[in-house]
């Protein structure tokens, strides 16, 4: 299938590798020079534009950072560009609200379109090992599910335009509050003398376990191996944490929702960035606790 591929950044990149290893033909484009030379290593086709990139394309797939870059690329160099069956398939993260207007202009137009944000980082965009949260109607999902399955392990329909995105901050934000309360219970433990290790086994079979200490324990030399044993680089960067957190704040504002730990996990991972900790990952916040 030919495929144009808007967006060839840290996840991009290795996302639109996966496309060729699946056999597509891959037209690549991004702002970067590096970015685009990259993807031409990887065996993609790169052009000086998006409206180059989209022509006689079956499907678009994009990966960009934000809700206002992901509008305007749409809105001006794919939408009325790319030819008309093609699928449009956004992977970025951004807000609820301008995925779904995004989505409504591209059925205007007569495209399908889904919002297919991502779990899993870097390693997991190179591995081709992705878990896609699927906005989107049944005919769209069906279409995006096959160059999907090609860049990840998971794909699963979230419900109509938008829920892929409401899936994802959605589970962020549990992620966000659920790691900050691991990191002070272990503080807490450490406080009243118990050894972590022995605290760990207990917890983890006990009503207190959750993913954030069981697969990404914040405390280096306890549970599996983590970024908190590389002195907590690599992983989920705080300042992408800290992005989803003010996404799922906007939605629950929008919604009428009430998210008190939300909002204080946002507060947090925000006096976290501020004070330079933007790339250390999102676990090292036990570091201020
Ligand atoms: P990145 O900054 O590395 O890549 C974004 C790329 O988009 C850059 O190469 C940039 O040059 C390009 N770009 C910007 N504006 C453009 C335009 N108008 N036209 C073409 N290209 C343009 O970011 P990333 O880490 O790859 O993240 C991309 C998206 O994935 C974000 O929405 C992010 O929230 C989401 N995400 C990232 C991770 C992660 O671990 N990095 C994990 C899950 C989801």
């Amino acid at each position: 299938m030919q495929i144009a591929f808007i967006g060839l950044g840290n996840m991009g990149g290795g996302m639109a590798a996966n496309l060729v290893k699946a056999g597509h033909t891959v037209r690549a484009f991004d702002l970067a020079e590096a970015a685009i030379e990259h993807a031409r290593e990887s065996g993609c086709d790169t052009f000086g534009s998006a409206p180059e990139a989209v022509q006689g394309v079956e499907a678009v797939v994009s990966m960009l950072p934000n809700g206002r870059i992901v509008e305007s690329v749409y809105t001006s160099d794919v939408i009325g560009r790319a030819p008309e069956p093609a699928l449009l398939i956004d992977c970025s993260t951004i807000d609820v609200a301008t995925a779904k207007r995004v989505e409504d202009a591209a059925k205007a137009a007569r495209y399908d379109m889904v919002d297919a944000p991502v779990s899993g980082g870097i390693a997991a965009a190179n591995a081709g090992t992705l878990t896609f949260m699927v906005g989107g109607s049944d005919t769209a999902f069906a279409r995006a599910k096959p160059i999907l399955d090609g860049m990840g392990k998971t794909v699963i329909h979230a419900g109509g335009a938008g829920a892929g995105q409401a899936a994802k901050i959605c589970n962020n934000m549990l992620l966000g509050a659920s790691m900050i309360a691991t990191c002070e219970t272990f503080r807490l433990a450490e406080k009243l003398g118990l050894d972590l290790q022995t605290f760990y086994d207990i917890a983890s079979k006990a009503s207190g376990q959750n993913w954030s200490m069981t697969s990404y324990c914040p405390v280096p030399g306890v549970g599996p191996q983590s970024p908190a044993d590389n002195g907590y680089q690599g992983g989920f960067a705080s300042a992408l944490m800290l992005k989803d957190l003010k996404l799922a704040m906007e939605a629950a504002h929008d919604a009428g929702a009430t998210v008190p730990m939300g909002e204080l996990a946002e507060k947090l991972y925000e006096r976290f960035t501020a004070a330079g900790n933007g790339t250390v990952d999102f676990s090292g916040i036990i570091r201020t606790l």
